[in-house]
Order: C-alpha cells, then sequence, then structure tokens
C-alpha cells in the first residue's frame, strides 16, 4: 500500500453524533475550494429513511462485514457504540482516491482516527465540538432519528469523545455554521 499520499490530503473528521459534522463539511464542500471528497464507510446499522446504499454507507450484513475485516480490507473498523453497529472505512478506495489527488475526508469516530493515524501519520486531523453538552442533546433530539435508547447510547458516547478532542490538531466549536465553515476552511487552507 502506498501510505505517502504523494499528491493527495487524508483529513479526519471526528466529533459527537449530533454535532453537525456532516452540515458542515457540505457546506465546505460546496464552497468548491478544495478537492474534497467523502469516504463512503460501511457499517451493519440499518438504513435511516432517505439514506442510500453506497451513497451514505456501504450497508454491509454482520455476516459479510466480518468476511471483510477478515480479509483485511478495513483502514480501521470499530464497533462505535458499545454492543452496537459495525463501522469501518474500506482500504483501496481511500488509497485510489488519495493517489488522484483527492482530499479524502473521513468522518469517524475517535478509536477510528486513532487507528487511521498509525498508518497515515500525516493526517489533518479535526474535532468538531457542539456549543455545550445541553445543546448537543437539543440537536440529537430534534434530528429525530433516534430511539431513546439509541439516544442515550450517543449522549454517554459523546461525553466520553469529548474527553478526547486534545488529541486532534484542531479543534472547530460548531455554534454558528457560517463561523464554524470559516473555520474549517482556514485550517484546509493552512494544512
Ligand atoms: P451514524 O450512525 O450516526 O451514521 O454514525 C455514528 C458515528 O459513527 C459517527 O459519529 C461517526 O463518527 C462514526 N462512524 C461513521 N463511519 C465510521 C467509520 O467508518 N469508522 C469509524 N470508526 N467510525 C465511523
Amino acid at each position: 500500500m502506498n501510505t505517502s499520499s504523494p499528491t493527495g490530503k487524508l483529513i479526519v473528521v471526528s466529533g459527537p453524533s449530533g454535532v453537525g459534522k456532516g452540515t458542515l463539511l457540505r457546506r465546505v464542500r460546496e464552497s468548491g475550494r478544495f478537492p474534497l471528497v467523502m469516504s463512503v464507510s460501511a457499517t451493519t446499522r440499518a438504513k435511516r429513511p432517505g439514506e442510500e446504499d453506497g451513497v451514505d454507507y456501504y450497508f454491509l450484513t454482520r455476516e459479510d462485514f466480518l468476511a471483510r475485516q477478515s480479509r483485511g480490507e478495513f483502514l480501521e473498523s470499530f464497533e462505535v457504540y458499545p454492543g452496537g453497529a459495525l463501522y469501518g472505512t474500506l482500504t483501496e478506495p481511500v488509497v485510489r482516491l488519495l493517489d488522484e489527488g483527492k482530499w479524502v475526508v473521513l468522518e469517524i469516530d475517535v478509536k477510528g482516527a486513532r487507528q487511521v493515524l498509525r498508518t497515515f501519520p500525516d493526517a489533518v486531523t479535526v474535532f468538531v465540538l457542539p456549543p455545550s453538552f445541553d445543546d448537543l442533546e437539543k440537536r440529537l433530539r430534534g434530528r429525530g432519528t433516534e430511539s431513546e435508547e439509541s439516544l442515550a447510547k450517543r449522549l454517554a458516547q459523546a461525553k466520553s469523545e469529548l474527553a478526547s478532542a486534545d488529541e486532534y490538531k484542531y479543534r472547530v466549536v460548531n455554534d454558528r455554521l457560517d463561523d464554524a465553515a470559516a473555520d474549517l476552511t482556514a485550517i484546509l487552507k493552512n494544512s
């Protein structure tokens, strides 16, 4: 595997569920200032309404996911929530896009980010923070996609993830979208 990414750039973005990573990344991508491409992760979780296979995720059965894992196809893969679904980044598309000179964005959890840094120590790492924990809970409830049980899991996970924000090279607070997008743009420009 060519891990020196001679032309492309690897950008790892983490942050608690509901913080607005997707919206923020979409805003910066749509500015067209950088050749950003979102890596499509694989997951065993159920598809949410409106999600598309191969676009939002590759939705795999647990069996297929585990088979790919044992064949070493993942750059990183984890059970993001204890006892929950598996999520992972497939190596091949990431390396191909980097070779094409793309800036590949991985929107992954803290464990995944640590794993990716072992292979790509020069990856640009960005942690997206909510203005407050209360704000995060409000956003997650407002999204209306989670059951109470899933919500509780995501909030517990958020607490422990927030404690890892200092491990990242950069931090962006997603208070006002325009400001957060400007911050992320500046990071990408200078990285
Ligand atoms: P969701 O189920 O809301 O789509 O994603 C939940 C969390 O899983 C996200 O906050 C994201 O950080 C994490 N995630 C998504 N894809 C991957 C992946 O490929 N690898 C890892 N380690 N985490 C992922």
